[in-house]
C-alpha cells in the first residue's frame, strides 16, 4: 500500500479544532486517533499523566488614574491569585529588566513589551512588583481579525514565587503609553491545579531485533485559538500513516509511534513518557519527531540531535536520491528533546513553510497552506530513510549525545540556572 497524502490530509481535516492540553478538546482528539488505529486493527495504549490545568475565571485591567479607562486583556495562566480582589498600584513602564530598569519597581505594577520570560519574571519578583502588564501581537492587528493571545507561566517561572500579570494588544499598548498612565488595577482569579493529559501509543514489534526500538514522536494539542493544521495535524498524520505502512510490512526492529499531548505546554507528553519508561529507554535508539510538514510551498529540513555523523550520514542519502533539504546539527524545540535529554539520539524532520506562507500559534494555522503532495513527499523520505535504519544489518547510529548536544540541551533546559 503505497503512502497516501489525502489519507493524511483527511485526518488532518479530521482533528480540525482547537486541542488545549488538559481540556476535553485534547481528550477528544486522543480518542479520535484511538478509533484510528483500532481501524487498521491494533490495539493502542492510552498513558495518562498530570499535567498543570488553569481556568481564568475572572480578569480585567483598569487604568485609573490620570483617567479612567478598561483595557481588553487576557489573564496569564498560573500566575496566581493575588489580585483575586484586584491591585491597584502605581503603573510603571520598563524598556528591558537590567537593575537600572528595575530600581524604582517595588509596589509598582510594571508594564513591559512582549511575553515574560523565566529570569525577567524572577527578575520582578525580587524588585518588588506586585502585578505586571505585557503585550502580545502587533501594531497591524485587526480586531476582527485575530485573537490576543493566552499565555500561561511554567514550573521554572514560579520557583521564586507568584506575581499575577495580564497580556494586552500591542495596539493598545501603542496608544495607551503616550496618554501617561499613573495607576492601573489588575483584577486576575483563576483555578490552578492538575488534570490528566494524554499519550496515545502504538506498537509493531520487529522482525528480527524486537529489543532495538526507534520511536516516532509527533504532538496532537495545540494552543488557545489555534486548529493547529500546520502545528502539528500535520506531523500526527504522518505518524499515523508510518504506523499503517509498518503494520503492513513490519521491519526488523520495533518501531513505537508516540503521539504526544501537552508538548505545546513545555514538552510535558515527551517527559512524562520518558519518566516512566525510564527502564527500558536503554532498548530505544533513536527518536524521530515529526512536527511541521505539508506547506506547499516551503524547504525539506532535518534537525539532528546527535553526532555529527548521522548529519553525514543523512547528507550522503538525500545526495543519492537527488532530494534537496537541509540538514544541521542541532535542537528542535519538540518532543524529541526529552528522549535527548536520556542520550537518544533524535531526527526531527520537518518541512519549513516559505516565509510569508503560513502562521502558527493562532487563528491563522490554516489548511489551505498545506498540501497533500507536500506531506506525502515528506513522508515518502522519512519511510525510505527509516527503512535503511530498521532493517540494517547493523543498527548505524550510536547511541550517544555529543557534549556540544548535552550542553545545548541543558541550556534549553534549563539546567543550569537550576545548579546555580
Ligand atoms: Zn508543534
Amino acid at each position: 500500500m503505497p503512502i497516501s497524502g489525502k489519507r493524511m490530509m483527511d485526518l488532518v481535516k479530521k482533528l480540525g479544532f482547537e486541542r488545549l492540553s488538559t481540556y476535553e478538546s485534547e481528550t477528544k482528539a486522543a480518542e479520535m486517533l484511538c478509533d484510528e488505529i483500532r481501524a487498521m486493527g491494533l490495539e493502542p495504549t492510552v498513558e495518562t499523566f498530570l499535567a498543570p490545568h488553569y481556568e481564568i475565571k475572572d480578569v480585567k485591567l483598569e487604568i485609573t488614574e490620570p483617567f479612567y479607562k478598561e483595557i481588553t486583556c487576557t489573564g496569564y495562566g498560573f500566575s496566581g491569585n493575588d489580585a483575586k480582589d484586584g491591585v491597584e498600584a502605581e503603573f510603571v513602564y520598563i524598556e528591558g529588566f537590567d537593575p537600572i530598569d528595575l530600581y524604582d519597581v517595588k509596589g509598582k505594577i510594571v508594564f513591559f513589551t512582549g511575553g515574560m520570560g523565566v529570569s525577567a519574571y524572577e527578575s520582578l519578583i525580587k524588585a518588588g512588583a506586585v502585578g505586571f502588564i505585557c503585550t502580545s501581537g502587533t501594531f497591524r492587528d485587526k480586531l476582527a481579525e485575530s485573537d490576543l493571545e493566552e499565555r500561561t507561566l511554567r514550573d521554572k517561572h514560579t520557583e521564586h514565587g507568584k506575581l499575577p500579570g495580564v497580556t494586552i494588544r500591542m495596539k493598545d499598548a501603542l496608544s495607551l503609553i503616550p496618554k501617561h498612565p499613573t495607576r492601573a488595577k489588575i483584577t486576575l482569579f483563576q483555578e490552578e491545579g492538575e488534570a490528566d493529559s494524554r499519550n496515545v501509543i502504538a506498537e509493531i514489534k520487529g522482525t528480527k531485533y524486537p529489543d532495538e526500538i526507534v520511536v516516532y514522536t509527533a504532538h496532537y494539542d495545540t494552543v488557545p485559538f489555534s486548529k493547529g493544521y500546520f502545528d502539528n495535524s500535520t506531523g500526527t498524520a504522518m505518524v499515523m500513516e508510518l504506523l499503517r505502512q509498518y503494520k503492513d510490512n513490519p521491519p526488523m526492529r520495533t518501531v513505537r509511534f508516540i503521539f504526544c499531548g501537552s508538548e505545546e505546554r513545555g514538552l510535558l507528553g515527551s517527559k512524562a513518557y520518558v519518566a516512566k519508561h525510564e527502564d527500558e529507554l536503554e532498548k530505544i535508539r533513536l527518536c524521530i519527531n515529526l512536527d511541521m510538514a505539508g506547506p506547499i510551498l516551503g524547504r525539506e529540513m532535518a534537525n539532528v540531535t546527535g553526532e555529527e555523523s548521522l548529519c553525514h550520514a543523512l547528507t550522503f542519502y538525500y545526495k543519492e536520491i537527488g532530494y534537496p533539504m537541509t540538514v544541521r546539527q542541532d535542537l528542535y524545540s519538540s518532543d524529541s528533546i526529552p528522549f535527548a535529554d536520556k542520550g537518544i539520539p533524535g531526527i526531527n524532520f520537518f518541512r519549513s513553510g516559505a516565509h510569508g506562507s503560513y502562521q502558527i500559534h493562532t487563528r491563522h494555522d490554516i489548511i489551505d497552506i498545506l498540501s497533500a503532495e507536500s506531506l506525502a513527499k515528506t513522508t515518502n523520505f522519512i519511510k525510505s530513510f527509516s527503512d535503511k535504519v530498521l532493517n540494517a544489518a547493523f543498527f548505524p547510529i550510536e547511541r550517544k549525545m555529543p557534549q556540544n548536544m548535552v550542553e545545548k540541551l541543558d541550556k534549553y533546559l534549563l539546567k543550569k540556572k537550576d545548579n546555580k
